[in-house]
């Protein structure tokens, strides 16, 4: 099915990326979820392959090679490790579009090589202790002081954010106006004035992962380090979900396929009444809905990462993908779990793991709620309602 949906090309690149994680990642996998340790250096050896740079263009360092590559890189990152996959694509794939896509040259060269190659960490700050799926009622503000803006706020589930290097802040530059119309995004260094980590949050999956709470109090910006126009940072907050949310659902579509062949391979081995299970129709149904759900996620997947690909807006598209994509992981990796019986209970069997990090996947970026309320929005847009 694979070589049909993909050129031949990508389906090269998929065994390319697939050997890599195989190597460079799935051998410390475990280790990650036993210590909790920040996969940095793992992060630096993806850079370095050049798994960070789908989204940006050769110029910047990365390989311009677009969305269709980055669900690829995302898929199969995720197979062998959800939580290493997160943490690169909140660097390569959230932080360092926007400033590739509405930022200044000056901004470009300085950041996106180094992000690029995985030697510095982006994040990217939207979310607030009172601000969560209602973005446009953000309160961090950005006020202008000569020729630097002064912002103050905090920021709440901040992934990459007590690693990073650099966020991408969104603040409010224009309090008259609904933050819609009067939002800014800017890249503020970690190592300012002002900046604080207030805490990591203790996370109920994605062992590994830094997600973090943030202050900024009185953080001093200079202009120049505005992405986009002011004012104008919804736009680009919207354009940077877009891709967000296919990646994520590539993500969900690689450790669903972890999920199954774990139960697939459990499934051939374990023996009940003595015959293997696989042979009991409640157990080889659960796998053929696995498998149709894991197809169809990956379909809208692609059907998104192609409409980016082409210059088209995919909002609609790229939280159909999430939306489908991550319900569809959650109940992959609970079924799997449910196929290994007792010792899918038990930490020694990877389901386990599996099912918590999918938790996350229907909240984080844009909850299923929210994703259902974006898809009907377009659907009745396109109607002419
Ligand atoms: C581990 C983790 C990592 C994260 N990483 C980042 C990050 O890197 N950067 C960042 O900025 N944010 C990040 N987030 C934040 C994430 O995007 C938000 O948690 C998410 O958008 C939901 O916001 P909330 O948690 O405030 O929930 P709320 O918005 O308070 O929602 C609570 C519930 O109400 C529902 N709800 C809200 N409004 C509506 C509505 N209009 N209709 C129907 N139901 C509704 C929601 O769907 C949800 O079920 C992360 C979150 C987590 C948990």
């Amino acid at each position: 099915m694979l070589s049909v949906l993909f050129t031949e090309e990508e389906n090269a690149f998929r065994e390319e990326v697939r050997a890599f994680a195989e190597k460079e990642i799935a051998p410390y996998a475990d280790e990650i979820e036993e210590t909790a340790e920040y996969p940095r250096e793992i992060l630096r050896k993806v850079g370095h392959a050049g798994h960070m740079g789908a989204m940006i263009s050769p110029e910047y360092g990365g390989t311009g090679k677009g969305a269709v590559h980055e669900i690829i890189i995302a898929e199969e990152i995720s197979a062998v490790s959800p939580v290493v996959d997160v943490s690169r694509g909140v660097t390569s794939v959230y932080f360092a579009p926007p400033i590739f896509k509405f930022g200044s040259d000056e901004l470009r060269k300085k950041y996106l090589p180094q992000i690029v190659r995985g030697d510095k960490i982006g994040a990217i700050g939207i979310t607030e202790p009172d601000v969560g799926s209602d973005t446009a009622g953000m309160k961090t503000q950005a006020v202008k002081e000569g020729d630097a803006y002064v912002i103050t706020g905090e920021k709440r589930f901040i992934t990459n954010g007590s690693q990073a290097d650099y966020i991408l802040v969104f603040a409010v530059t224009d309090p008259s106006v609904k933050a819609r119309k009067g939002m800014t995004a800017f890249v503020v260094e970690t190592d300012w004035d002002g900046f604080s980590v207030v805490e990591d949050h203790d996370l109920m999956g994605m062992r590994g992962a830094r997600v973090s709470h943030l202050k900024f109090d009185g953080v001093r910006v200079p202009a120049s380090q505005m992405v986009g126009e002011e004012n104008k940072g919804f736009a680009v907050l919207m354009d940077e979900l877009d891709t967000e949310r296919t990646s994520l659902a590539a993500g969900a579509v690689g450790y669903s396929r972890a999920a199954m062949e774990v139960a697939i391979e459990h499934s051939v081995k374990r023996e009940q009444f003595g015959r293997p299970i696989r042979s009991f129709e409640g157990i080889s149904f659960k796998i053929a809905e696995m498998a149709v759900k894991i197809d169809a996620a990956r379909l809208l997947t692609l059907q998104a990462a192609r409409m980016i690909d082409s210059g088209l807006k995919a909002s609609r598209q790229g939280a159909a993908a999430k939306l489908f994509a991550t319900n569809a992981a959650q109940e992959i990796t609970y079924e799997a779990l449910q196929v290994t019986g007792g010792e899918g209970y038990t930490k020694q069997n990877r389901t386990e793991q599996l099912a918590r990090d999918a938790r996350l996947m229907t909240i984080g970026g844009g909850t299923a709620e929210i994703m259902k309320f974006l898809i009907q929005r377009e659907v009745y847009k396109e109607r002419g309602y």
